[in-house]
């Protein structure tokens, strides 16, 4: 997923209690994981400079680093798209009505 807009302003300073730990990131990842019916081999975090995820033909997912410091629906938006590639590895309609269906559900 593109980073649609990214605050590079100067002061962005990021107090550590409001990241999410890596351990309850990658939790929220199996937990969609499971309720998509998908098993993604290897869930990565790691800074990236233009994208906010990406998962390869093998299932092998990446997130950034700085996703950890977005609010919980956007983390939730990537968390889903990334995981519907595993089923859809395009952006077509299929793919598009996964993912909304998904962020629809509570
Ligand atoms: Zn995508």
């Amino acid at each position: 997923m593109r980073v649609r807009e990214k605050n590079d302003a100067a002061c962005t300073w990021t107090p550590l209690e409001d990241q999410v730990p890596v351990e309850v990131f990658k939790a929220e990842v199996q937990a969609w994981a499971r309720r998509i019916g998908v098993e993604p081999r290897e869930v990565h975090i790691r800074p990236m400079k233009r994208k906010w995820a990406s998962c390869s033909s093998k299932g092998r997912l990446t997130f950034s680093t700085e996703l950890l410091q977005q609010p919980a629906a956007f983390r939730r938006e990537v968390i889903v798209h990334e995981l519907v590639h595993l089923k859809v590895p395009n952006h077509g309609p299929l793919f598009r009505s996964l993912v909304r269906a998904y962020l629809a559900a509570p």
